[in-house]
């Protein structure tokens, strides 16, 4: 196909990457042309109401979380925010548990009450000291023990990945805070919120505030490349596929959602469960390390968006391998994985006019904010280089 068409940007991928990059670069002026191959806005960050009207993540839970100002208050001039405290709890050994690891779980755990001093001392004679954890097992374990770390943390980390803690950076559960007092939320950031109406409308917003942005849903990377000549591609997708795998492809952990439905009268079941009328479970999110089951966890996204309305949804999450087919949801964040990917990543820095941005095409274990903020920061750079065009 000729190139009949141009544009100044071509951003493959309209998740938060691409979006926030396109946003700032229209707004100094550049046209940008944003495609994805998807048909719909907002990458693995698209919500929506299903089928019952209810509020859901589509492709799994996206607790939005940031201890960056800056971050926060660019996202705002998109959206208003719904504040939430993220509470989740772990189901195992038949019975909820509070979790993350808290004092209450301890209080759990020895079928008593307890405190803080006692919880701190019981740490330090069952932790295992390890100086430096250079693994996932490891970081556990020199916090809370064998014991803790195989009731809550192998099996989890077993299925959700397919490999061992051993195997895994100590990063990957090392962003689970383990706590002394009784705060239980799953996350520590100061700003926790989700957007008021949900991310696609942000992202919806995100677009109508910036005209110079044309929005191609449903389209092929090699398709728009060959449409619009350009001065610079910004690319959001996996970095071996943009290189054709010629080194082999990267791995990636995917998963599959089950999305079950109940009416208000459905619900009536669960109340005792649930502990309140309207909800099927008892917290935002469970988490099943447990082998007996073959999902991680189930999340019920109206416990965190308050939304009114008497129906509900769960969403059983399962882990599965990643094949071509497949959305790839995590890199894995390992040695080896990461070996590989350098090879790729040494091919993307010698692009002379095309920026790799994302969790994809970093291969990084990203979170939203970090996203935008490295979706800011490319903006900036690009800004700089091809200056202003207003
Ligand atoms: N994890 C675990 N048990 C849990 C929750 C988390 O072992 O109950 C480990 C697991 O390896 C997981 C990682 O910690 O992949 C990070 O958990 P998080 O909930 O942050 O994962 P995400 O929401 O990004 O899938």
């Amino acid at each position: 196909m000729e190139a009949d068409r141009s544009t100044d940007f071509l951003i493959i991928g309209a998740g938060f990457s691409g979006l926030v990059a396109a946003e700032r670069l229209s707004s100094a002026g550049w046209k940008c042309v944003v495609v994805d191959r998807r048909n719909h806005l907002g990458g693995n960050a698209y919500d929506g109401l299903d089928a019952a009207g209810v509020l859901i993540h589509h492709y799994g839970p996206h607790y939005f979380r940031s201890n960056s100002r800056r971050i926060v208050d660019y996202l705002s001039s998109f959206t208003a925010w719904h504040q939430v405290s993220y509470t989740i709890k772990s189901h195992t050994r038949g019975r909820y548990w509070s979790f993350p690891i808290n004092l209450n779980t301890f209080e759990e755990y020895l079928g008593r009450p307890s405190n803080t001093a006692e919880f701190t001392t019981w740490l330090e004679q069952t932790r295992i000291p390890i100086t430096e954890p250079g693994n996932s097992e490891e970081v556990i374990i020199s916090q809370v023990g064998r014991e803790l770390y195989e009731l809550f943390f192998e099996g989890y980390t077993l299925k959700q990945w397919q490999r061992h803690p051993r195997e895994l950076d100590a990063s990957v559960c090392g962003r689970i805070p383990i706590r002394t007092d009784r705060d239980d939320r799953y996350l520590s950031e100061s700003f926790q919120a989700l957007p008021k109406q949900g991310y696609t409308a942000m992202f919806e917003t995100m677009l109508n505030a910036s005209p110079g942005v044309e929005l191609h849903l449903g389209m092929e990377f090699s398709e728009a490349r060959a449409r619009w000549k350009h001065k610079h591609l910004i690319f959001t997708g996996a970095v071996d596929e943009f290189y054709g795998r010629r080194f082999g492809p990267l791995p990636y952990r995917s998963l599959r959602f089950e999305a079950e439905s109940f009416s208000a009268e459905e619900l009536l079941t669960r109340e005792a469960i649930a502990g309140q009328p309207g909800f099927w479970q008892p917290a935002l999110q469970v988490n099943y390390p447990g082998p007996e089951v073959p999902f991680t966890r189930i999340v019920e996204m109206k416990h965190a968006t308050g939304q009114q309305i008497g129906a509900s949804t769960i969403m059983r999450e399962y882990p599965k391998n990643w094949t071509p087919d497949d959305e790839p949801f995590y890199p894995i964040p390992a040695p080896e994985a990461r070996a590989a990917y350098e090879r790729y990543a040494t091919l993307a820095a010698a692009e002379p006019a095309t920026s790799f941005i994302g969790r994809l095409a970093t291969y990084r274990y990203y979170n939203m904010d970090q996203v935008t903020g490295m979706a800011l920061a490319e903006a900036d750079k690009l800004i700089t280089l091809y200056g202003s065009n207003l």
